[in-house]
């Protein structure tokens, strides 16, 4: 009962933990150092993205979620700003629209933000798109593969070889 671990006591007591290296890039931090070593690409970069309020969804190529949303300029036009993604990091395919207080929201759809115009009185809430784009309308071979019409969420998609329909 009451046991503290020798080294703790040690490194608590007496400050006999290692200063940080001064000659290492992390100063020796052992989180630091080991945080890039995956291969996956880091998303470094965070972009500002632009969804216009007709609610229709756009495709946004962006590294995880949404971080913030905003309008600034235009009432009818919303700022999101999101990681991008990254060399070498594959497309997400994900797509957000913004609909407006007591409209209909699709039912594949989540809620992510709500922002408000600056005078306080309009409020929009953006949502990720999560159709599944299973009712295609084909609209012909195009320069990268199959180009078509998702009949539920009306975004355009494409089709290379035998992988399934995703947003363009
Ligand atoms: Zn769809």
């Amino acid at each position: 009962m009451g046991m503290i671990p020798a080294a703790w006591g040690l490194a608590g007591a007496h400050g006999k933990q290692h200063p940080p290296d001064p000659t290492h890039p992390a100063g020796g931090n052992t989180y630091a150092r080991t945080r890039h070593r995956g291969r996956m690409p880091r998303p470094s970069v965070i972009h500002r993205f632009q969804i216009p309020v007709d609610g229709h969804p756009r495709i946004l190529d962006i590294a995880g979620d949404l971080l913030h949303a905003a309008v600034r300029h235009r009432p009818d036009l919303i700022d999101v700003w999101a990681y991008a993604r990254p060399d070498g990091m594959k497309h997400m395919h994900r797509s957000f629209l913004v609909v407006g207080t007591g409209h209909t929201t699709p039912l594949t759809s989540q809620h992510v933000a709500t922002c408000l115009t600056p005078d306080g009185a309009l409020v929009w809430h953006v949502l990720e798109n999560l159709c599944t784009h299973q009712a295609v309308r084909d609209t012909g071979e195009g320069k990268q593969g199959r180009a078509g019409v998702c009949c539920d969420c009306g975004l355009p998609l494409l089709q290379r070889g035998t992988e399934p329909w995703l947003p363009a």
